[in-house]
């Protein structure tokens, strides 16, 4: 196991009048993986900058190892960053980026060889070593700037919106990297990203973070399953919210089954007409518009026209209801 655990206690940082992180308190086991998750603007970047010592504190502290990282400059906080842009160094070829941390460290030129092999093999880049890094395309650049932050074993990975440059199959590719590749070396990482997908693909556990604060720290099953409001609902990709008796409910979309008035229908159910139908992952997803204009979401292997009128059935074992 490479990597400390992570306590933020009560960290706060200001611009000025804005408060960009609110009181945030967090704790990553030695080897867990957390990705921080939140829209633009909440406070993902600052958070990062703050653990680097890169942003002062207005209060609160963070320790690694439990260690006080107060008053420690950034290249003695033992961390590996990777960023949405791969920053490598065009004079080294990809073994001497991937060294490049290991030098620094001191670490013999056998170890250091060995070191660079195994991370590239477990990276997917066997062989690459050599290789310019002007030649490598966007997901291979990717790939050892990873082995590169991986490298000399940090107390603590953190990464930036790592896959956020990339198209969509090669971000889905890295992602499983980045999974198996933590997990074995069994890394302590904290991983930002706006992505609700990338965020459950690659975590033990999601920190959703709104306007600074934290909203809800679980793993990726609970957060959906149990979304401690709204906010944390929407943003983990449930779409059929719906007010029911003064409280909250989700009709997860494959709670939500089509059948089609044709005369022979069982009556009930709530009536509406097709407005789309789209293939997504081997299933069809329509939208249907109520009788009072709103508008649910149904996922289903049966295919319903768009223009058709349909009742929408609610599978009551599949709703979710938000405690709050
Ligand atoms: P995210 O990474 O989630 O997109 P940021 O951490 O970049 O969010 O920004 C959080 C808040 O702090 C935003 O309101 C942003 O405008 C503000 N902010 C970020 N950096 C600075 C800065 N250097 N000076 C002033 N305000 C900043």
């Amino acid at each position: 196991m490479s990597g400390d655990g992570l306590t933020l206690a009560g960290v706060t940082v200001r611009y000025g009048e804005t408060v960009a992180v609110d009181d945030v308190s967090l704790e990553l086991a030695p080897g867990e993986v957390v990705a921080l998750l939140g829209p633009s603007g909440c406070g993902k970047s600052t958070l990062l900058r703050a653990i680097a010592g890169l942003e002062p504190l207005a209060a609160g502290s963070i320790a690694a190892g439990g260690r006080d990282l107060h008053g420690v400059p950034t290249h003695r906080r033992d961390l590996g960053l990777m960023f949405q842009e791969h920053v490598l160094f065009d004079h080294l070829d990809v073994a001497g980026n991937v060294a490049y941390g290991l030098e620094r460290q001191g670490v013999g030129a056998g170890e250091r060889q060995a070191r660079v092999a195994e991370l590239l093999l477990l990276v997917g880049l066997d062989g690459f070593g050599r290789r310019r890094v002007e030649s490598l395309s966007g997901g291979e650049a990717q790939r050892v700037a990873l082995a590169r932050a991986l490298a000399p074993s940090p107390s603590l990975v953190m990464l930036d919106e790592p896959l956020g440059a990339l198209d969509r199959s090669r971000r889905d590719e890295l992602t499983g990297v980045l999974r198996r590749v933590l997990t074995e070396l069994g890394q302590t990482a904290l991983h930002v990203t706006h992505d609700q997908t990338e965020a459950f693909a690659v975590a033990d556990r999601v920190a959703v973070m709104r306007a600074g604060r934290l909203v809800q720290v679980a793993p990726p099953h609970e957060l959906w399953h149990s979304p401690a409001d709204r906010f944390v609902a929407e943003f983990v990709g449930h779409r059929n919210l719906i007010e029911v008796d003064g409280r909250m409910e989700i009709w997860p979309e494959r709670a939500v089954v089509l059948e089609p008035i044709d005369g022979t229908d069982g009556g009930g159910g709530l009536p509406g007409t097709v407005t789309e139908a789209r293939f997504d992952d081997g299933e069809w997803v329509h939208e249907v518009q109520l009788g009072d204009g709103s508008t649910l979401t149904s996922r289903s292997t049966r295919r319903s026209d768009i223009g058709g009128a349909v009742r929408c059935r609610i599978d009551r074992q599949r709703v979710i209801v938000i405690a709050d």
